[in-house]
């Protein structure tokens, strides 16, 4: 699944091919990629409008045009690229828009679960519904990062993984966050000393910086879609393995219903919830 490093890559790739271009017309192939709205509403919403800015907000992808929004969700498998003839495009395509140079937006989604709507701008905020911090926007500061982690009484890669409070943050990327900064991610957040609230904020932005750097290769093959292969995770996915730092035993545990990956022997401090794993039934 594609997650902020590989939203952000796609945003940057799409970006300059887009820019001043206008649609000369809109073609929906999977009804359901635009609904509610019907594959006609979205195109006569679309249909003569000019490129302003491409942005990202969490996993979200704005597509500015004037005075419309195309908002789109890549969800498991989607891509968004630009082709130079819209007959090249392959099957997987969801919806494609053709440019006034004669090259098409294409959204490739070969599950089909992702998302590409048309919202006028006044009603933007409201169809995004409420939204954290982008964890590299500039307002993500280490004093907002402290602040926000100090309100929570939520097991801190819980904290990390709550929209509500910092957008776009997920499972792999917490977990890597987590363990570069040497934090057990059953801390509770309001237990944390500052210093290490500090020491987990510069983590969380290089984890994302490098993501987002082999994130950013792995697009440059045009209309192939990757998860960024190049990233080499430190703790997710690899439980029983042995730890790059002290040699200990990476540990799956479960937490909010998601696998969580970590070092228990180098990520540990006095701020862990002891007694949650005290705690044995019978
Ligand atoms: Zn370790």
């Amino acid at each position: 699944m594609p997650e902020l490093p590989e939203v952000e890559a796609v945003c940057r790739v799409v970006r300059r091919p887009l820019r001043g271009r206008r649609i000369v017309s809109a073609h929906v192939s999977r009804r359901r990629v635009c609904a509610p709205q019907t594959p006609e509403e979205f195109a006569r919403a679309v249909t003569g409008r000019r490129f302003r800015a491409v942005e990202r907000r969490g996993k979200n992808i704005l597509i500015h045009l004037d005075g419309v929004t195309i908002w789109v969700h890549l969800r498991m498998t989607g891509n968004l690229y630009t082709i130079a003839d819209a007959r090249l495009r392959p099957v997987s395509v969801s919806a494609h828009l053709v440019l006034d140079n004669g090259r098409s937006l294409v959204f490739d989604d070969p599950r089909g679960l992702g998302v590409m709507r048309a919202i006028p701008a006044e009603r933007l905020a409201r169809a995004l519904g409420p939204m954290g911090v982008d964890p590299l926007a500039p307002e993500f500061t280490p004093e907002r990062f402290v602040a926000l982690a100090r309100s929570s009484r939520a097991a801190i890669k819980l904290f990390l993984m709550d929209q509500r409070r910092i957008a776009g943050l997920g499972n792999i990327y917490a977990a890597e966050a987590l363990y570069c900064a040497r934090i057990d991610p059953r801390s509770i957040g309001a237990r944390l000393s500052s210093a290490r609230l500090r020491r987990l904020h510069a983590a969380i932005v290089a984890v994302l910086s490098n993501a987002i750097k082999s994130a950013s290769l792995a697009y440059q093959r045009p209309g192939g879609f990757a998860e960024a292969e190049e990233f080499d995770p430190a703790v997710y996915g690899r439980e029983g393995l042995q730890c790059r730092r002290c040699r200990g035993r990476i540990r799956r545990i479960q937490q909010g219903g998601r696998s969580t990956y970590f070092c228990p022997r180098c990520q540990s401090g006095p701020h862990h919830v002891r007694r949650a794993d005290r705690i044995r039934p019978g």
